[in-house]
């Protein structure tokens, strides 16, 4: 279980971190947060075994620090789109930052007007906007409320990446 990781939500259902699910599931012990899902990995000691929680509520509203606050950066949009490809949905490999409005069309670089893009779809839409290359965004480009370190995502099970997705799209 060691590699297992479990998603922290604030009281207020707000993603804040991953943390390992052997911390997670000590939280929910102590009864310091609520355990939301679960999806069948257990933790085994000689005497009884324990559901590990996926997803775990903490009982009290914890204030995020400072830095937590999201800067406008290449690294924090990559991180809000998930490094995904905000065009066809490729994740993985190297990722570039798109103006949806091009910059020669007086496009700002903001959150609204920036997203994830493949080489490939970059190349394609070039220095065109949306309606004139003829692409479609998966999803509106937002500020994020909160950025939570996505990484900790791959290589997750299958299982795992499920019970944790409702709860992130809720705040992207
Ligand atoms: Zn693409």
């Amino acid at each position: 279980m060691e590699h297992l990781r479990s998603l922290v939500l604030n009281s207020t259902y707000e993603p804040l971190q991953f943390t390992s699910a052997r911390r997670a599931l000590i939280l929910y012990l102590l009864g310091k947060a609520e355990a939301l899902e679960f999806d069948g990995f257990q933790f085994r000691t000689c005497s009884t075994s324990y559901r590990l929680p996926t997803v775990i509520k903490l009982r009290r509203y914890i204030r995020r620090p400072y830095s937590a606050i999201v800067s406008f950066s290449k690294k924090n949009v990559l991180r809000r789109d998930g490094h995904t490809c905000q065009y066809c949905g490729k994740t993985g490999g190297e990722m570039t930052i798109d103006h949806v409005i091009p910059r020669s069309r007086e496009g700002k670089s903001t959150w609204e007007n920036v997203v994830t893009a493949c080489r490939d779809c970059n190349l394609e839409k070039g220095d065109r906007p949306l309606h004139m290359a003829g692409m479609r965004l998966l999803r509106d480009p937002q500020k994020p409320k909160t950025l939570i370190n996505t990484i900790s995502t791959v290589n997750a099970p299958d299982s795992h990446i499920k019970s944790w997705t409702k709860y992130l799209n809720h705040y992207r």
